[in-house]
């Protein structure tokens, strides 16, 4: 049994640290006098109210950004990121308190929500240093006397949906680029998270006050998936960066296809890591057990299988469980606390679903998977980590249930450990832990990982935000945050340039 934390706040004292966190930053109270509740997963009771937007207000909003892109696109690049630059010292200004509000929202323990809002920091400072460098190629031509060259544009407006798990970066990933890009936004966030989303926008405006900015760059909508299936079907929405589950993107893609709308997908994870026999396990285990645990396994990159060599297994697992007996559980206000509670009871019903799935494709629990500190918080899903054997294959393991299961599957050769790997319809995070070059190479290495993430002798999640962010298969394709990731907020258009005075055609071909 895990040793639990001192006792759970009451859902007053939290409401108290929200309201206090809400009023340091300045949000409107009149957005927190509405019918909608905001619940904390640490109690499961209700912490705040939040204004419900109507159908006008979501269609004046999404007028407002279309007319205002076209002020927004003429304004030099490097000026629209001395918005963002001011957003991120409001950001740092603010870092306990948007941490907080995370923490009371989400269940994140404070260091993981403290990292969720310097990840925002993170990407304003790329964003700011992108504005001066939205690069475009000048080729060569075929021709004398053309140029051919390559530029890049605003896109228009920008549509965000985002989960519940990372209430505030991503939103701040999207924004942070696609008002570097020239694009206005208009966000719905996930229905449990109003609150720091509310914070988070609060600061945006106030940085567009402060320098200057026009009107109208950007938009929450306080709503639910109706609100968000509005900017799905609207054509002008150009872009629609969508971060969820599976089944959301599937309901999302086809609508936007139709459109011919752009589509930035951001689904759910199954991530695996490999165990070599070479790894050194000391590391392993670290990184094993926060990807697995940490977030109480709430990360679209939380690791969910391992593929660990046979001959390491059992000394590997029994590690594991012994690692496991010593994280806290319990309130994420609490400093030693290691893992906080589940989003709500649909997720701890997941997880027992699919906890009794794997007993009867033959799985064996080595350890966890039961409910904690119910009799003093009935309305609150605190559980254990769990861990359990597989076989290698089995249906259960190919979904991704949001909650802290490590699944351990054993291997004899590389190939077999790859294909085991690559056998789940999702592909966003991946790892190795060898210290055999060769095998790392080959896990890199076109028939190795499948994923959009593949790390060595690191764990599946904690990505930093200079790297591109997303998965493939039915994780949806979409790459956010770092390398070239700001193209898709932007449109691109090639140019020609003819200063010969002649008119050559292009393959030699002659007309008139
Ligand atoms: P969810 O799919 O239930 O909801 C995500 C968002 O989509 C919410 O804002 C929701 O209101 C909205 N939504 C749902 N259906 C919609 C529809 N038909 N039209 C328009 N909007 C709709 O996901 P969740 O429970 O909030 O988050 C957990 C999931 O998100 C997990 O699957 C996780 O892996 C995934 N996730 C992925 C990433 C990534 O970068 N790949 C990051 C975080 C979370």
């Amino acid at each position: 049994m895990s040793t639990f934390t001192a006792s759970i706040p009451t859902t007053a004292e939290i409401a108290e640290t929200v309201r206090k966190s809400l009023h340091s930053i300045g949000v409107d109270p009149q957005l927190l006098d509405g019918s909608r509740e905001t619940k904390s997963p640490i109690t499961g009771e209700v912490i705040a109210h939040t204004k419900f937007h109507t159908d006008d207000e979501i269609e004046s909003a999404v007028a407002q950004a279309t007319e205002t892109f076209k002020t927004w696109r003429t304004v030099p690049a490097p000026v629209r990121g001395a918005l963002v630059k001011r957003w991120g010292q409001l950001l740092t200004d603010h870092k306990e308190d948007i941490a907080t509000l995370v923490t009371a929202e989400v269940g994140k323990i404070h260091s993981e929500a403290l990292g969720e809002v310097q990840e925002m920091i993170d990407i304003v400072d790329l964003a700011v240093g992108q504005s001066r460098q939205l690069y475009g190629k000048t080729m060569p031509s075929e021709r004398p006397g053309h140029r051919l060259a390559e530029t890049w544009h605003p896109l228009g407006v920008v549509g965000i949906i985002s989960a519940f798990n990372f209430p505030v970066a991503v939103f701040a990933w999207n924004t942070a680029l696609a008002l570097v890009a020239g694009d206005t936004v208009v966000w719905k966030p996930a229905d449990a998270t109003r609150l720091s989303a509310l914070a988070v926008d609060t600061l945006l405006a106030r940085a567009a006050k402060d320098v200057g900015a026009p009107d109208g760059i950007h938009h929450l909508l306080l709503t639910d998936r109706t609100g968000g299936q509005k900017l799905v079907e609207d054509p002008r929405i150009a872009l629609v960066s969508a971060t969820g589950s599976v089944r959301m993107g599937q309901e999302i893609a086809p609508v936007i296809a139709k459109r011919f709308g752009r589509a930035l997908l951001e689904l759910g994870g199954n991530n695996g890591a490999i165990v070599a026999p070479s790894a050194d396990l000391d590391l392993a285990l670290r990184g094993i057990v926060f990807a697995a645990a940490g977030t109480a396994g709430q990360r679209c990159t939380s690791l969910r299988r391992l593929i660990v060599h046979s001959s390491i297994a059992d000394t590997l697992v029994s590690r594991i469980v012994d690692a496991y007996r010593t994280l806290n559980i319990g309130s994420p206000t609490h400093e030693e606390t290691l893992v906080g509670p589940l989003i709500n009871a649909n997720s701890f019903k997941a997880q027992q679903g699919a906890l009794n799935q794997a007993k009867e494709e033959g799985g064996k629990i080595v350890y966890g998977g039961e409910r904690v500190l119910a009799d003093d918080q009935p309305e609150a899903y605190y559980v254990q980590p769990a861990v359990v054997r597989m076989p290698s294959q089995s249906a259960v393991v190919h979904d991704e249930t949001f909650a802290p299961i490590l699944y351990v599957m054993t291997y004899d050769t590389l190939d077999e450990a790859i294909e085991i790997h690559n056998s789940v319809p999702q592909g966003l995070s991946s790892a190795i832990f060898t210290q055999d070059n060769t095998e790392a190479e080959r896990f890199l290495s076109a028939s190795g990982s499948d994923c959009g993430i593949a790390n060595v002798n690191i764990g599946t999640s904690g990505a930093e935000i200079g790297g591109a962010f997303g998965g493939e298969k039915e994780t949806g394709g979409g790459r956010e945050s770092g390398s070239d990731s700001w193209k898709v907020y932007m449109r691109q258009a090639t140019n020609t340039i003819n200063f010969s005075g002649k008119l050559p055609l292009a393959q030699g071909v002659k007309f008139l």
